[in-house]
């Protein structure tokens, strides 16, 4: 949309670097990667690669928002576990509640549920519980929040993300949506749930890009980590 047509994902490669803006060579990175250009062209890569893990080096900025005392951000070294994040930079849950749940990487993150507290929050940790740190979001609920009720939001923002180009964004996204609808209401089955995997998978494989190939995260950790809720829910 910036050179003013309807912004629509292209085929990669190539890639923007090659490729891009006006199909000239292009440079996307977010704020967070290029604000750490001048530490290391300033005081070198070896002070950054000090902070972090070796295989994850350096610091990463997160959005910790929900039941916790201080919503804010922090900067904190690559491989920080989970509870110190929430316990020491965001002020552990708000007063008389309990920690239930983390989505960790915004929309398109992973649902790690309290047993998963410690896990370093780095590039190869996160990703043997088949996790990821993604936008850096990390919101927090406590006990009394539903996780079917918040895969309903997310799988609404989904649907009204999905640009529509390929089938298996645009049907899979409706058809996710109808699913944790019919299941918030309590009128949803386990073949709705085992479906709602099939249908997320299925998109993975087949979308054309990120945004249809993410929606697995959310439902496959909510179902797998939760699976509790869905039955109860689906039982009523
Ligand atoms: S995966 Fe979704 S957002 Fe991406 S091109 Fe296909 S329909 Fe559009």
């Amino acid at each position: 949309s910036l050179e003013g047509n309807r912004g629509n994902p292209r085929w990669k490669p190539p890639f923007p670097g090659v490729e891009g803006l006006w199909k000239a060579p292009t440079v996307v990175n977010n704020v967070e990667t290029l604000a750490n250009v001048p530490f290391i062209i300033k005081n070198g890569a070896e002070a950054f690669k000090a902070h972090g893990t070796p295989q994850s080096t350096g610091t990463k900025v997160y959005t910790i928002l929900g039941d916790v005392t201080y919503p804010g951000l922090c900067e904190v070294d690559m491989g920080t576990p989970l509870r110190t994040i929430i316990n020491e930079y965001a002020g552990g849950m708000k007063k008389g509640f309990r920690f239930k749940a983390a989505l960790v990487g915004g929309a398109a993150g992973v649902l790690l549920p309290e047993r998963l507290l410690d896990v370093n929050m780095d590039f190869a940790s996160l990703n043997e519980y088949a996790a990821v740190l993604g936008s850096g979001a990390i919101l927090v609920l406590n006990e009394h929040q539903s996780i079917v009720d918040l895969l309903w939001s997310i799988l609404r923002f989904f649907r009204h993300e999905s640009c529509g180009k390929c089938s298996a964004c645009r049907n899979g996204c409706q058809q996710l949506y109808e699913l944790i609808t019919k299941i918030k209401k309590g009128e949803g089955t386990m073949e709705d749930v085992d479906l709602m995997l099939t249908i997320a998978d299925t998109m993975f494989a087949t979308s054309f890009c990120a945004l249809g190939q993410s929606p697995v995260m959310p439902v496959r950790s909510a179902i797998e980590n939760f699976g509790d809720e869905f039955q109860e829910i689906t039982k009523r």
